[in-house]
C-alpha cells in the first residue's frame, strides 16, 4: 500500500489510522507525488483563498472511496490533520466494512478525553454523542470509558503538592515470549545486579533531595519492572530500606511492589516487602492454563500462582492484583473464561486484563498460533461483563499500538481497592519521580496542564556506566518547579 501526501506530511497520525485496518509494516510513503496504481491512499491539502481544501482517496483491492472537505484557514493548518484522519477512517470503513471498536481515536488515553468532558459538566448523553460524532467509537467502548471515568472522578482529587515515586527493576527470571520490554533475564544480568542496586539506591537518595527542595509530599510508591521479586530478598530489603530512609512514608496512601511472576515469590521476599511498608502487590498469572504458560515461556504453573497467592494472604497482604492477558497464542475462548473463573476463586482485590500486543521485539511474532480476532474480542467482552457484574469496576484504561483487534487494557478493582498510582500515571494527573533504568520521570503542573518528561537510560549497563551524567538530568526537576511553583 502506497500512502501519498500532497501539500502535507501528516504521516504519524494517518499511518496510525491505516494500521487500524491493514497489517503493520505494509506501507510505502511518498511525498508530493501521486501514485495511483495498485493499492494506494492519497492524503491531500490544497490552499484556496480562505480555505484548506482536503481530499482523501483510497483504493484497496479494487475498491475505491473518496472524501472531500474544507477547513477555514483561520483554524490553522494543523487542524487539517485530525479532519484528514476522520476522512481516511471513513474511506477505509467504507471499503472494508470493518468498524473499529475505538473508532478513529488513536491515542492511548481515551478516558482522559471523557474526564475533560465531565469537567465541563456535560451529561452522559452529551459525552456519548460528542465522542461518537468526533471519533466514531462504539457504544460498548464508550460505556467502558465512561464507567472508568466515573470510578476515577473522586480518586482524581489529588492533594496539590503530592507526587509518586516509581522504582524500576528491569530484570525478570526469564524472558516471556511476548515481551517487548527492555527487561533482562537474570542469567544475562546477574553480574550487573550488585552495581545496579548500588546506583539505584544512590539515585533514590538524590531524588529524595530534589523532592524535598521542591516542597513535594510523597503520595504513592510503585516498584515495577520487569519483575522486582526477581531480585533476592537482601537486595529488595536494601532498596526498600533506602526508600524508607530517604522519604517520609507516613504520608503515603499506597505502596505497591509488583511481585509479578509466581516463580519469583517466596515467603522471605513477601515478609521483606511487608516489613518495609509494601501494602499492595501483584501476582500475575497472565493465564491459568499450564500449556499456554508454557507456550509463552513462563516457567511456572497455575498451581504455583495459587500457592504464591495464598502465601501472600497468610503473610497479611490485603490488596493483591492479578494481571491477565487476552489473546495469548494457543489460548482459546473457553480456556480464557476458565482463567477468569480460576482467578476469581482467589478473590483478588483487583484484576487487570490486557489485550496481547505484538511488538517487534517479541519472539511470538513469527511462529505462534494466533487466536482469531473474533475470539480475542469475545475474551475481552467476557472479562468486561463478568467482572463488572460481580463488583469489579473499571478504574484505569489505556491502549497501546499493535494490540490485537485494536482493543484495550483495563484495570478492574473492588471499590476502595483501585491503585492510585495506575490512575495517576495513566491520566497524567500527578508528578511521578522515577528511578532506575528504563524509568521516566513525568513532571506535571495541574494548573497549566504542562507535562515534562525526563528519561533515564534504558539498559542497566548504560544506567550503571553513565550514572553521573544521568544524575545531571535530575536538575530538570528543580527547573520545572521553578517555572511552575506549587501554590
Ligand atoms: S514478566 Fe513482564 S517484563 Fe518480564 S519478561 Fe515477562 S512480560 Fe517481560
Amino acid at each position: 500500500m502506497t500512502i501519498c501526501f500532497k501539500g502535507n506530511s501528516f504521516k504519524y497520525e494517518t499511518e496510525a489510522i491505516m494500521k487500524l485496518f491493514l497489517p503493520v509494516d505494509n506501507f510505502r510513503f511518498v511525498y508530493d507525488d501521486v501514485v495511483t496504481d495498485g493499492d494506494f491512499a492519497l492524503i491531500s491539502v490544497k490552499e484556496e483563498n480562505e480555505f484548506f481544501r482536503l481530499e482523501v482517496s483510497v483504493s484497496l483491492d479494487g475498491k475505491k472511496a473518496v472524501m472531500k472537505d474544507s477547513i477555514a484557514k483561520e483554524n490553522g493548518f494543523s487542524s487539517c490533520e485530525f479532519s484528514l484522519c476522520r476522512m481516511l477512517y471513513k474511506c477505509l470503513y467504507k471499503i472494508t466494512g470493518k468498524a473499529q471498536p475505538w473508532g478513529c481515536i488513536t491515542g492511548i488515553r481515551p478516558v482522559k478525553e471523557v474526564n475533560r468532558l465531565i469537567e465541563k459538566n456535560m451529561s452522559r448523553e452529551e459525552i456519548f454523542s460528542a465522542m461518537k460524532e468526533k471519533y466514531f467509537i462504539s457504544d460498548e467502548k464508550l460505556n467502558l470509558a465512561y464507567k472508568t471515568a466515573v470510578t476515577q472522578e473522586k480518586l482524581l482529587k489529588i492533594p496539590k503538592k503530592s507526587y509518586s515515586l516509581y522504582v524500576s527493576i528491569p530484570f525478570c527470571p526469564t524472558r516471556c515470549a511476548y515481551c517487548s520490554f527492555v527487561s533482562h533475564s537474570m542469567d544475562s544480568a546477574q553480574k550487573l545486579i550488585p552495581q545496579y542496586v548500588e546506583k539505584l539506591c544512590k539515585e533514590i537518595e538524590i531524588t529524595a533531595e530534589y523532592a524535598e527542595k521542591a516542597g513535594l509530599t510523597l503520595d504513592t510508591v510503585y516498584f515495577g519492572g520487569g519483575t522486582p521479586t526477581s531480585l533476592d530478598s537482601e537486595d529488595i530489603d536494601k532498596i526498600m530500606k533506602t526508600v524508607a530512609k530517604c522519604f517520609t512514608l507516613s504520608t503515603i496512601r499506597e505502596y505497591t511492589v509488583e511481585a509479578g511472576r509466581a516463580d519469583t515469590i517466596t515467603a522471605e521476599k513477601l515478609v521483606v516487602i511487608k516489613e518495609n511498608g509494601g501494602n499492595r502487590i501483584s501476582v500475575n498469572p497472565q493465564t491459568m492454563n499450564d500449556s499456554v504458560l508454557k507456550t509463552i515461556g513462563r516457567n511456572h504453573t497455575a498451581e504455583q500462582v495459587r500457592e504464591a497467592f495464598s502465601l501472600a494472604r497468610k503473610i497479611g497482604f490485603e490488596n493483591i492484583n492479578t494481571d491477565l492477558i487476552a489473546g495469548l497464542p494457543s489460548d482459546s475462548l473457553d480456556s480464557f473464561k476458565n482463567t477468569v473463573e480460576e482467578v476469581l476463586k482467589l478473590n483478588p482485590e483487583s484484576i487487570t486484563v490486557h489485550t496481547l500486543t505484538l511488538k517487534r521485539a517479541s519472539s511470538l511474532f513469527a511462529n505462534a498460533k494466533q487466536v482469531s480476532d473474533d475470539d480475542v474480542a469475545a475474551m475481552v467482552a467476557y472479562s468486561v461483563d463478568r467482572l463488572c457484574k460481580i463488583g469489579y469496576n473499571p478504574y484505569y484504561l489505556y491502549r497501546q499500538k499493535n494490540t490485537l483487534c485494536n482493543l484495550e487494557n483495563v484495570g478492574y478493582a473492588k471499590e476502595g481497592k483501585e491503585s492510585l498510582y495506575n490512575i495517576f500515571i495513566m491520566e497524567e494527573a500527578q508528578t511521578i519521580l522515577a528511578v532506575g533504568a528504563a524509568a521516566s520521570t513525568k513532571l506535571c503542573d495541574a494548573k497549566s496542564g504542562k507535562i515534562e518528561r525526563v528519561y533515564n537510560y534504558k539498559f542497566p549497563y548504560e544506567y550503571i556506566n553513565r550514572f553521573d551524567a544521568l544524575m545531571q538530568r535530575k536538575n530538570e526537576i528543580a527547573e520545572f518547579y521553578k517555572k511552575y511553583p506549587i501554590e
